[in-house]
C-alpha cells in the first residue's frame, strides 16, 4: 500500500524521514494526530530488519500515543519515533543530537522522550539542540523515573475497576498476582501492600521476587502458574499479549488491570471474550498513562504532586469507559477508543468553532 493510502486509513498527518551519514542516523518520526496539541511520543531504537518493518512500528506506536493522551485527559497529539539501529552498539552522542536537530526542524509539532532503546542520558543529549524533548533526569529540572506515578495510576485504575465489579472500595483482602516486579510492578507491589492486598508475584529475575516478597509479604508463583491462580486481580506487569486464546479460558480473576502495553493479543477478538466470561479489563493504555502523564508535566514546570494528582484522575476515566461498556454492550477496550475519539472530535470541533472569530477580531484590532 502507498504511504498517502497508510496514512489516510490510520489517521496520520505526517510521516518525517531524517537520514544523517555523518552521524549514521536513521530515523522516522511520524505524527499521527494534533488535534489536542503537540505530539508527544518516545524516540525508540530498535535495529529493524527492513525500513518497512520500522515504518510499521512507527506508524501503529504513533496512533496509540493520540488515545492514550486523549483518554488521560492531556492537551496532547500522537506521535512517536523510531531510530534504526543497535541500541546496544550504535549509540553515540553525535546520532542522539542529530536526531535532536531534527526534532527541532518540526517546530514542536512532536516532542520526543525515551522508549525502548533509548534513556534518559540519550535524551539530555537531544535536549543540546531541541527543546521540544521531556523526560529529562531531576538534575537537570526533568521529572525522572515516570515508573511511581505509572504505577499509582494502575493502582487507582484498579480501584475503580474492584468498585465496578465488586462493589469494593479498598483492596483490603482480595487476591492480586502480579506479572512482572520491574519498575512499575514494584512500585505497585507496594502500594497494593499497604491497602492490604494478599500478594502473589512472578518474574524471571529471582531477586526481583525476592524483595518483592520480603518487603510485601508477597507469595511467589512460577511463570506460568500465574494463568492458573485462583485471584480477585491479574495484574499484567511484564509483556503484552499475555491475554490471549490460551490464557482467557485458565484466568479465573474478576479484574484484569496492570501496567503493561497491548496486553489484549487480538483488541478485537480478546476484549469481547474476557467480557464474555464475566471479567472486567482495565485498558491498558488508559490505566497505564501515569507514565505519559508524568513526563507531559514537565512542558509546564514538573510537579511532582501536580503529577500524582493528575494521575489519580484515572480512576474516573475509567468508571467512564465501564459505564459506557455496560450502556452499550461493548468491550471495556473498545469503550475506551470510543471515549478517546469523542474527545478528539469535540475539541477539535470547539477549536474550528472559536478560530475564525479569534482572527477576525485581529484583523479587526
Ligand atoms: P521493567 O523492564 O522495569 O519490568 C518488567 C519486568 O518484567 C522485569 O522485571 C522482567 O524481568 C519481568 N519479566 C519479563 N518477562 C517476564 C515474564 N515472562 N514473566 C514475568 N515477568 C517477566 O518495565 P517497567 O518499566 O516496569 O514496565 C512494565 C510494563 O509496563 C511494560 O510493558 C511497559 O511497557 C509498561 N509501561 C511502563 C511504564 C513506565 O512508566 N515504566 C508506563 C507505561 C507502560
Amino acid at each position: 500500500m502507498d504511504i498517502f493510502k497508510r496514512m489516510t486509513k490510520m489517521g496520520h498527518e505526517q510521516i518525517a524521514y531524517f537520514c544523517d551519514p555523518h552521524s549514521g542516523l536513521r530515523g522516522i518520526v511520524a505524527i499521527h494526530n494534533t488535534i489536542l496539541g503537540p505530539a508527544l511520543g518516545g524516540c525508540r531504537m530498535w535495529n529493524y530488519a527492513t525500513e518497512e518493518e520500522a515504518l510499521v512500528d512507527v506508524l501503529r506506536l504513533s496512533k496509540g500515543m493520540t488515545y492514550k493522551a486523549a483518554i488521560a485527559g492531556l492537551n496532547l497529539g500522537g506521535g512517536k519515533a523510531v531510530i534504526i539501529g543497535d541500541s546496544k552498539k550504535e549509540k553515540s552522542e553525535d546520532l542522539f543530537r542529530s536526531f535532536g536537530r531534527f526534532v527541532e526542524g518540526l517546530g514542536g509539532r512532536y516532542i520526543t522522550a525515551e522508549d525502548v532503546g533509548t534513556s534518559m542520558k540519550d535524551m539530555e543529549h537531544v535536549r543540546m539542540e531541541t527543546n521540544y524533548v521531556t523526560g529529562i533526569t531531576k538534575t537537570l529540572g526533568g521529572s525522572g523515573d515516570p515508573s511511581p506515578v505509572t504505577a499509582y495510576g494502575v493502582y487507582v485504575g484498579m480501584k475503580a475497576a474492584i468498585k465496578q465489579k465488586l462493589g469494593r472500595d479498598s483492596l483490603d483482602g482480595l487476591k492480586v498476582s502480579v506479572q512482572g516486579l520491574g519498575h512499575v510492578g514494584t512500585y505497585l507491589s507496594e502500594f497494593l501492600y499497604k491497602d492490604g492486598a494478599e500478594l502473589f508475584v512472578t518474574d524471571i529475575h529471582e531477586d526481583a521476587i525476592e524483595n518483592v516478597v520480603k518487603k510485601y509479604g508477597g507469595k511467589k508463583v512460577g511463570l506460568d502458574e500465574i494463568y492458573d491462580l485462583d485471584v480477585d486481580v491479574y495484574a499484567p506487569c511484564a509483556l503484552g499479549a499475555t491475554v490471549n486464546d490460551d490464557t482467557i479460558s485458565r484466568l479465573k480473576c474478576s479484574v484484569i488491570a496492570g501496567a503493561a502495553n497491548n496486553v489484549l493479543k487480538d483488541p478485537d477478538v480478546h476484549g469481547l471474550e474476557v467480557m464474555k466470561k464475566g471479567m472486567l479489563y482495565a485498558p491498558d493504555y488508559a490505566i497505564n498513562a501515569g507514565g505519559l502523564i508524568n513526563v507531559s508535566n514537565e512542558l509546564g514546570g514538573y510537579n511532582r504532586e501536580r503529577a500524582f494528582s493528575q494521575a489519580e484522575g484515572i480512576y474516573d476515566t475509567l468508571m467512564e469507559i465501564f459505564k459506557r461498556s455496560e450502556k452499550d454492550g461493548i468491550a471495556t477496550n473498545k469503550a475506551s477508543d470510543l471515549q478517546a475519539e469523542d474527545r478528539i472530535k469535540q475539541i477539535g470541533e470547539l477549536k474550528s468553532f472559536y478560530l475564525p472569530y479569534k482572527k477576525s477580531f485581529k484583523i479587526r484590532g
